[in-house]
């Protein structure tokens, strides 16, 4: 049945990619529909910095249930029918949060409209991605926690989808995750951090005995410094994989 659809967004983790999905969800749907059906969104752009310390901490019981109650508050709330978390790395509280959002015995309801909210998963669009390209095997950059942990990995194999391992490049995860936190996540790309990226996919690929069939960038920074056309294999952006899948789920359900 087509209904108004609107999309909630928890943003903020950074804001520097929380811009693209603004940006490119208004601008997809505009391409599709012409006119002035912009969608229906609420963004609730959190202080990431509050996040940086529990991840440091190692709080994660903390922040799911933060996350978890911006999530319920942008469905039973602010009514959203589709809820985006624009991280990969906050994924690894998604199980909180869907327990939130889409009903547990402590939170059994429906809303009052009959439907029910749904979060929709980075690494099921990443994993789209990958099918529409028939790629099996993915180098899966990250944070720290995205490269080392089982999290996103795990998701992703639900999909027939292996992430490769990475567990001989400590340094290089360790780098990369500074250049995310240090970097990206302030707006700045820097020409070294460039080269070593493209170096690192560069070195992984001559070293490993299989090659990966696409290489994921599963941060939503990520794009800011890696391209197409950068390193000599097929590219999926989680950010683009994400924001399609909105506008998709949008365009499918909504009466506009
Ligand atoms: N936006 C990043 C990601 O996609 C990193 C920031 C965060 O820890 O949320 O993983």
């Amino acid at each position: 049945m087509k209904r108004m659809i609107r999309i909630g967004i928890i943003g903020g983790m950074s804001y520097e990619s929380t811009l693209h999905y603004y940006k490119q969800i208004n601008q997809e749907v505009y391409k599709r529909t012409h006119g002035l059906a912009f969608p229906d969104l609420a963004i609730r752009s959190v202080n990431f910095q509050e996040y940086r310390k529990l991840m440091r901490k190692g709080d994660w019981k903390r922040i799911g249930e933060l996350l978890g109650g911006e999530a319920w508050e942008l469905a039973y709330g602010f009514y959203c029918d589709y809820i985006a978390i624009a991280t990969n790395t906050m994924h690894k509280v998604a199980g909180d949060i869907v327990r939130t959002v889409e009903g547990t015995p402590d939170f059994p309801f429906r809303r009052f409209d009959g439907f029910y909210p749904e979060l929709v998963h980075i690494g099921d669009c990443i994993a789209e991605k990958c099918n529409e390209i028939n790629a099996k095997k993915v180098l899966l950059l990250g944070t720290e926690f995205t490269m080392t942990e089982d999290f996103m990995k795990a998701r992703l194999k639900t999909h027939e989808i292996e992430a490769m391992d990475t567990s001989s490049y400590p340094k290089e995860i360790y780098k990369i995750d500074r250049i995310i936190f240090e970097e990206l996540c302030h707006g700045i790309v820097t020409p070294k951090s460039k080269k070593f990226m493209m170096n690192f996919v560069r070195q992984f690929l001559s070293d490993s005995e299989f090659k990966p069939d696409a290489i994921v960038l599963g941060c939503t920074e990520l794009n800011m410094i890696l391209e197409p056309g950068d390193v000599d294999i097929s590219l999926i952006d989680s950010t683009k994989a994400h924001i399609d899948k909105l506008v998709n789920l949008y365009l499918e359900n909504s009466e506009v």
